[in-house]
């Protein structure tokens, strides 16, 4: 009978990047201790059998040769990091045009699947590595699909919009500028009505989103086809069954 105890040491940046892991329990013969840090440490990297390194936000490659020569020769290291991340300034110029991007600072799609060249901004189409690791034959045809998405923009002579806007009713509205804080598209600007502040929709700036919609504190704007009035009547509707 063999009783097999592991020391494993597990790096990471991330509070919760190993809760699974640390969450095991113990087999009957087969045992285990953790050991953790936020960086690599020597002694530590010395004692473990198996390491595991979550290696985001460092340099991984200095990282791992350092952790190769300092572990036992009999032990395992695994070690998690992305291969590339987004361009410096990535996320500022994603801000600026109002598109989504992810922790490592590459820019998204709107749907993964239906929409994988095309912004969640409309008229922001994306291409190659600003997105995330590819290589060049996917690179190539994904510029051609977004060359494709522009030439069909230029081909028409009047473009349309989506029907799902927002509108303001004017009376309701008390000139707060909560939605113009909040909408992510800066499609809201201010305006002067008779004296009075009150908020407008730019029409063809507006995504849809609904965010107005939900933070302004008089209900005075609203998404055309998905008003509350409309949402609760589904609920109502939903309700009877
Ligand atoms: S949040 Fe509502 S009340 Fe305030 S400016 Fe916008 S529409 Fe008007
Ligand atoms: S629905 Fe409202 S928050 Fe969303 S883009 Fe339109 S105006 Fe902005």
């Amino acid at each position: 009978m063999y009783h097999c105890h592991l020391q494993i040491y597990l790096i990471s940046r991330q509070p919760d990047g190993f809760a699974a892991i640390r969450d095991m329990a113990p087999m009957e013969f087969f045992t285990h201790t953790f050991f953790e840090s936020s960086e690599p440490q020597q002694a530590l990297a010395a004692r473990a059998d198996l390491i595991l390194a979550d290696l985001q936000g460092m340099d991984a490659a200095c990282e791992t040769k350092k952790l190769a020569a300092w572990k036992k020769p009999e032990a395992d290291l695994v070690v998690l990091a992305v291969g590339i991340e987004g361009a410096h300034g990535a996320g500022e110029l994603a801000e600026k045009l109002r598109i989504s991007y992810d922790k490592y600072g590459f820019f998204m799609e709107r749907h993964v699947k239906l929409a994988p060249v095309e912004t969640n901004t409309a008229g922001g189409y994306l291409a190659g590595v600003c997105q995330g690791a590819k290589d060049i034959p996917a690179s190539v045809a994904q510029g051609s699909a977004a060359a494709a998405k522009v030439l069909s923009l230029f081909s028409r002579d009047k473009l349309e919009n989506d029907p799902q806007i927002a509108q303001v009713d004017i009376k309701r509205c008390v000139g707060c500028g909560k939605c113009i804080d909040v909408c992510p598209y800066g499609a809201i600007k201010k305006i002067d009505f008779r004296g009075q502040p009150k908020a407008e929709v730019v029409e063809t700036v507006c995504q849809g989103c609904g965010v107005c919609n939900a933070t302004c504190p008089q209900g005075a704007i609203q998404v055309s086809h998905f008003t509350d009035n409309q949402i609760l009547a589904e609920v109502n509707a939903l309700c009877q069954f």
